[in-house]
C-alpha cells in the first residue's frame, strides 16, 4: 500500500490539475465546482456531491456522509457566516478533511470557529491538518510569491490585496505570507488588551521575537493601536514604535479591526537584522523578569 498523500501533497495535486486546466492566472478558486469535480475523477466510488450553507448552530462547517442509499459525501457551512473568506476556508478545510481523514473518521466533522480560524501548529492535528491543506490549496505559494516577494518590504495593503485575490481572510493571507517571508515579521490577534494569540515568521521566531500565550494572558503595549482606536482610520492605521513598547527594539505596528469578529490583528514589522545577539539573553531568561511585573511579561 503506498503511504497516504500529505496536506501539502495533496493541495499539489489538485494545484497541478487547476493550472494545466485553467492556467495559472486562475483565482479566486471556485472551491465547490473543484471539489466536486476533482473528486468525481478521482474517487467515483465515493465523491463529493454536494457543497452548500445551511442551518449549522454552533459550528461553521461540517462534512458529512451520504445518507443510506446514496455513495458520497456532502460538505456543509454555516449560511450564517457572513464573511466570504472565512466560507471559502472553512470549505477548503472541509475539503481536506475529505481527502485526508474520511477513511478513518468514517461519520465525517463538524467543526468550530476555533478549527478554522485559529490554525497553529499547537491545535489539535487533524485540525491542523485540514487547514494547511486549506492554506496550500487555497494560495499555492509560488502564485504568492509571485504577488509578494519574499524579501519584500510589506504593508497591510499588500497582503489585503492577496485576501482578495484568493478571496481568504486577512488573517488566512498573512499567516501564508509568514509561512515564508525572509522579513522579521509577528501577527499578533488580540482583543481588550490581551494576546488571544500571535505568530511569529522564521527569521523572527530565531532572534526570539515571539509571543507564547499558552503560558499565561499577555497585555498588548499601552501605545499599540488597538488600546489607541482614536488614531485609526477607517479601521485601520500604522504607527512607528520605539524600543521599549512591543520590544526592545523599534516596531512598525499596523492594526486592522477586524468587525465580525471582534478582535484586532497587527502586523508588527521588526528590521531586518536583530538589535543585539538575543541568543545570550535566552541563557538568563530571568534577567528580564526581575524588571516587569508579571502580568507584562513576554517571551522574546
Ligand atoms: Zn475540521
Amino acid at each position: 500500500m503506498t503511504r497516504p498523500f500529505s496536506p501539502e501533497r495533496w493541495a499539489f495535486e489538485i494545484t497541478h490539475v487547476l493550472n494545466a486546466a485553467f492556467g495559472a492566472d486562475r483565482f479566486p478558486i471556485d472551491i465547490p465546482m473543484v471539489a466536486r469535480e476533482y473528486t468525481a475523477q478521482r474517487f467515483p466510488d465515493d465523491p463529493i456531491i454536494s457543497v452548500q450553507g445551511d442551518n449549522l448552530p454552533g459550528f461553521d462547517g461540517a462534512l458529512f456522509k451520504a445518507p443510506a442509499g446514496r455513495k458520497g459525501w456532502g460538505i456543509i457551512y454555516n449560511s450564517r457566516l457572513s464573511s466570504k473568506g472565512r466560507i471559502n476556508f472553512t470549505l477548503a478545510h472541509e475539503f481536506g478533511h475529505f481527502l485526508l481523514h474520511r477513511l478513518a473518521y468514517p461519520n465525517g466533522f463538524r467543526c468550530g470557529e476555533q478549527d478554522v480560524v485559529r490554525w497553529d501548529s499547537e491545535y489539535g492535528q487533524v485540525e491542523h491538518q485540514a487547514n494547511v491543506f486549506a492554506a496550500n490549496f487555497l494560495m499555492p505559494l509560488d502564485d504568492f510569491r509571485r504577488q509578494i516577494a519574499p524579501n519584500a518590504e510589506v504593508d497591510l495593503d499588500m497582503i489585503s490585496h492577496c485576501a482578495d485575490r484568493y478571496r481568504v481572510s486577512l488573517i488566512a493571507a498573512t499567516l501564508r505570507w509568514l509561512s515564508y517571508t525572509g522579513k522579521r515579521a509577528v501577527l499578533v490577534v488580540s482583543r481588550d488588551g490581551f494576546i488571544l494569540w500571535a505568530r511569529s515568521s522564521t527569521p523572527a521566531l530565531k532572534s526570539g521575537a515571539f509571543f507564547r500565550t499558552s503560558a499565561g494572558p499577555i497585555e498588548i503595549p499601552e501605545a499599540s493601536l488597538p488600546l489607541n482606536p482614536g488614531l485609526l482610520v477607517d479601521g485601520r492605521a500604522s504607527i512607528e514604535h520605539a524600543a521599549g513598547a512591543w520590544f526592545r527594539e523599534p516596531v512598525r505596528e499596523m492594526t486592522v479591526f477586524a468587525e465580525q469578529y471582534d478582535f484586532a490583528i497587527s502586523l508588527l514589522l521588526l528590521d531586518d537584522a536583530a538589535p543585539f545577539d538575543w541568543t545570550d539573553e535566552e541563557a538568563e531568561p530571568d534577567t528580564y523578569d526581575r524588571f516587569v511585573p508579571v502580568a507584562r511579561r513576554r517571551e522574546w
